[in-house]
């Protein structure tokens, strides 16, 4: 979506020559690093303009925005308050900041279909949260949060406040705590942002307290659908040959690391199909239009406005991740070790970009390569570093560039990166042969590949007909129900595989695709519920079980260091639900709260064996964690009969 605009076309004149779309795109770069806010251009013409705040990419109600930028023509922004980074991947192995990046681009790819301009606050998406409490906390504090939200709209100056995230007058324990804690400050941003006392320090270059007229939450809700006085968007009005709903969808599936592509809209629930809206707040009572939200609103001129640099936050122009993230010391000998890491680049100047690479490993710094080329927006670069390793037991090697050229108009900084080494200790079982059904995410493959470990992807043929009995264990990697309509189509077959002696390792799957199907050799019935603090005490309930033994011995240790969650869509603990065939082998929950047991369950079912994990083992096997390896290594050693 990023053509090649030179650096010139970035200057003011330049605007007059591009489509509404490309200025809305190219406003993003103006707002990061260069020049003036948006509202230098449109303040001149009365208007009135709506905001959308929302939590994560796709979380905006894009239907809604698209009625009033296509029919309505009217200035819409929409708000992220993170880049969503915290999620899952589903096209990709990219994770943490470089889906934020990714992310970041396929919410600018559905504004330019929505038409509307796009900022990100910059809190991070640390991963599901429970509480709004905690998401406060991980954000800087309730105050840090509110008078983000505030700037924007004391700069942006909306009449119309829009959110998915109702949090005032549902159940806030219904959803995530970072959609919590945007209901919560949106309602409380409405008073806040026209209050002269409250941060003061706000005010300059065309920022200055702002009443917004009303705030809506959208309903999501069917059984409160028939309440009074609610506003419902008609989003099957058409703008050039398309409704509305057709370009909110277009615009939806442009987030594909979130498998937006894949939907079908008729799984979509009913309410989120309906766009409806219930007033929460208003300054005064305006005549009600069931189908308008802006009904008895004047067009005002807005002053212009020069954005602070800290509130803007978008892409960088030019950022670098290195991978593998982690590598493993295999040599502790003090010799030199080469590493092979590839550096990806994001590069948003709009130009082919050269740069310098270096590496730093402790006091020693490395020069790699002059005049590398990053080509496109996105573009992967590989190259080796050789490393005196130490006897450090966690060491790391920073990756860093230096641009040239555009550098010296635009500062791009020296983007650096960080690859650690790590030295694990987790043994397999040599006689270990693997079946893999492999889904999005390669950190399985990579990882048995790294080690050693015998193994092949199971493809479709090999599923329909292939020998599976000279595996010893087969593994379904993450939301293979989903990924693999082969695996559904001959589940059978696994279960076969089973009973004749071998050995099924299931990671996780979510509800949808589980739930109402016989997958599992006894029912499994899958929840939403998940341990989201990842430093929670693990109880191993079964320490006897050859799992925790073999090759490697489980302890205590092993459970420190993960990352992001402990587990995720957590089977159901009724027995009636999740048979009490399976034996139930770790516990652990998060502070206060009292989740079932079945993170880790495992049956004897013929003469072979069926494990299913819904840990979050993937991401600490990514990570090099080495409990989460060794936890891994035994999960997949089990002997065959
Ligand atoms: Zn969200």
């Amino acid at each position: 979506m990023h053509k090649f605009f030179t650096m010139r076309n970035l200057t003011g004149r330049a605007r007059t020559f591009f489509s509404p779309v490309v200025i809305v795109i190219l406003a993003l770069f103006v707002n990061s690093e260069l020049t003036a806010g948006p509202a230098k251009r449109d303040g001149a013409k009365p208007g009135v303009v709506l905001m959308c705040v929302s939590a994560h990419p796709d979380d905006e109600d894009g239907a809604t925005l698209a009625y009033y930028t296509h029919i309505k023509h009217i200035k819409a922004y929409s708000i992220f308050y993170t880049r969503g980074e915290g999620g899952q991947n589903v096209i990709g192995p990219e994770l943490y900041k470089e889906l934020g990046e990714i992310r970041t681009e396929e919410t600018l790819a559905a504004s330019k279909i929505l038409g509307t301009k796009v900022y990100f606050l910059g809190f991070p998406d640390f991963g599901y949260s429970k509480t709004a409490k905690e998401t406060f906390r991980m954000w800087g504090g309730n105050d840090n949060v509110l008078q983000r939200i505030v700037y924007m709209i004391r700069a942006l100056k909306p009449d119309v406040i829009i959110t998915n995230h109702d949090t005032i007058t549902t159940l806030p324990y219904r959803q995530h705590g970072n959609h919590q804690v945007v209901g919560i400050t949106a309602y409380e941003a409405f008073a806040k942002a026209a209050d002269p006392a409250y941060h003061p320090e706000q005010f300059g270059n065309g920022v200055g307290p702002w009443q917004v007229k009303k705030l809506y939450f959208r309903v999501l809700r069917k059984s409160e659908l028939n309440q009074d006085s609610l506003v419902s968007i008609p989003v099957m009005q058409r703008s050039g040959g398309e409704t509305i709903q057709q370009i909110s969808w277009d615009a939806l599936k442009k987030h594909r690391t979130q498998g937006m592509d894949k939907l079908n809209f008729h799984d979509i629930p009913e309410a989120f199909r309906q766009h409806v809206y219930k007033l929460i707040l208003s300054v005064k009572k305006y005549p009600y239009n069931p189908h308008d939200l802006f009904s008895g609103l004047k067009p005002t001129v807005r002053p212009p406005v020069t954005l602070a640099k800290q509130y803007a936050v978008v892409l960088k122009p030019f950022s670098i991740f290195v991978h593998p993230k982690y590598s493993r010391v295999r040599d502790d000998n003090g010799s030199n070790e080469v590493f092979r890491f590839w550096l990806d680049t994001f590069n948003h100047t709009g130009a082919p970009l050269y740069f310098s690479l270096f590496a730093y490993h402790g006091k020693d710094q490395f020069f790699l390569e002059h005049e590398v080329l990053s080509r496109a927006v996105r573009d992967s670069i590989a190259f080796p570093v050789d490393v005196p390793v130490t006897a450090a037991a966690e060491d790391s090697v920073v990756i860093s560039v230096a641009p040239h050229e555009v550098a010296k108009s635009l500062d791009l900084g020296r983007p650096s990166d960080v690859a650690y080494l790590r030295r694990i200790t987790a043994k397999f079982d040599r006689s270990d042969y693997i079946g893999l059904v492999g889904t999005y995410d390669n950190t399985l493959a990579q990882t048995l590949s790294e080690f050693g470990v015998k193994y092949d992807p199971l493809d479709s043929a090999t599923l329909a007909v292939g020998n599976l009995n000279r595996f010893t264990t087969i593994v379904l990697d993450i939301r293979g129900y989903l990924y693999r309509h082969d695996l559904v189509k001959y589940n059978s077959r696994i279960l076969d595989y089973i009973r004749d002696g071998g050995n099924v390792v299931c990671f996780y799957n979510r509800p949808p695709e589980w739930n109402g199907h016989a997958f599992a050799p006894y029912p499994i019935d899958i929840t939403n519920h998940r341990v989201t603090e990842e430093t929670q005490p693990v109880t191993v309930l079964q320490p006897e079980n050859p799992l925790f033994l073999y090759p490697n011995r489980i302890t205590p240790v092993d459970w420190d260091g993960w990352v992001q969650e402990r587990n995720i869509y957590l089977p159901s603990g009724d027995t009636s639900l999740t048979s009490s065939e399976y034996q139930r082998l770790l516990a652990m929950s998060d502070e206060d709260q009292h989740e079932p047991s079945t993170s880790l369950l495992w049956a004897k079912y013929g003469d072979g064996t069926y494990i299913y994990t819904s840990l979050a083992l993937y991401r600490q096997v990514k990570d090099l964690n080495d409990g989460g390896v060794k936890l891994l290594f035994n999960l997949i050693s089990q002997p065959r009969h």
